[in-house]
């Protein structure tokens, strides 16, 4: 069951965090797999940490989400290496915060053109290859931040998250005729680069706020993703998954403090 192996798989943001995560589960799967992401030198680091936990090949592919041409050009370089494209995992994002009150039109434009237009862009770059595949699958990384909770500073991060399933939705019934399932994985928070940027307090206070106790790592969401993108779950499709070690449950702060533990 869940054999992975031999497929070919491109995971975008892949050179850092959860993507590189997704990457490693799918490459130690045996999957060849193609990372994407701007940085060339992050790129290189992660193709060198990737490649030979399985039996596939691991490729670098420059590309940035946010312009058209850009995710054209990757998947024709993803085509060329491997011969096709089998799962696409829309992983790149971005979460700098913004005030509501002193957001500019250039934080929401960079917001919406890497979180939102990049889902499109990338979807629709890989769209021949993945109906060309005959079992093609798309597997977003939104978020738990918009979809179902909210927090200060994220007005246009939550937008952008909740954006990805409402395109999901529709995705899903349109690529259905062509045996493509369209799902989505919400992290809760996850303890990447990205994350510990924002520094040693703010992971604390998530930690606090986690009934499992802890950040996720970024193999938690490479392993649900790889379930989303095997052949067993191809009935399933328009879906979330979320992955956030009970991050959602509680009710009230007593709910989570007086669990005993
Ligand atoms: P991260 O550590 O900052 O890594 C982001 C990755 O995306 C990097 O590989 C980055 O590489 C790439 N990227 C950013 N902009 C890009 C662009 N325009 N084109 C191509 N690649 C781009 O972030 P992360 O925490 O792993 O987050 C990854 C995804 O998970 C995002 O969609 C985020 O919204 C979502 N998520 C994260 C968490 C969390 O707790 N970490 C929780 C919920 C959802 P370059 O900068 O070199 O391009």
């Amino acid at each position: 069951m869940f054999s992975l192996q031999g497929k070919s798989v491109v995971v975008t943001g892949g050179s850092k965090g959860i993507g590189r995560g997704i990457a490693a589960v799918f490459a130690t799967a045996g999957a060849n797999v193609a990372i994407a992401a701007r940085s060339a030198v992050d790129l290189d680091s992660a193709v060198a940490d990737l490649d030979g936990l399985g039996s596939g090949t691991v490729i670098g592919v420059s590309a940035d989400v946010s312009q058209r041409d850009s995710c054209v050009a990757m998947a024709a370089e993803v085509v060329a290496a491997f011969g096709g494209i089998d799962v696409l995992c829309a992983n790149a994002g971005i979460f700098p915060d913004a005030p509501l009150k002193s957001m500019t039109s250039e934080q929401l434009d960079q917001m919406l053109d890497t979180n939102v237009k990049g889902t499109f862009y990338s979807v629709q770059a890989c769209l021949d290859a993945l109906i060309a595949s005959g079992r093609g699958r798309v597997v977003l990384t939104s978020s738990i931040t918009g979809p179902i909770t909210g927090f200060p500073g994220w007005t246009h991060y939550g937008a952008s998250k909740a954006a990805q399933l409402g395109f999901m939705r529709t995705a899903a019934i349109e690529l259905s005729p062509h045996k493509i399932t369209v799902n989505a994985v919400l992290p809760g928070n996850i303890l990447t680069e990205g994350i510990a940027e924002m520094g040693e307090d703010y992971i604390a206070q998530m930690a606090r706020s986690i009934p499992a106790g802890a950040l996720g790592e970024p193999a938690d969401i490479g392993y649900a993703v790889a379930f989303l993108a095997s052949d067993e779950a191809g009935y399933i499709t328009g879906q979330t998954l979320t992955v956030d070690g009970g991050q959602v449950l509680p009710e009230s702060p007593e709910a989570l403090s007086s669990t005993g533990v």
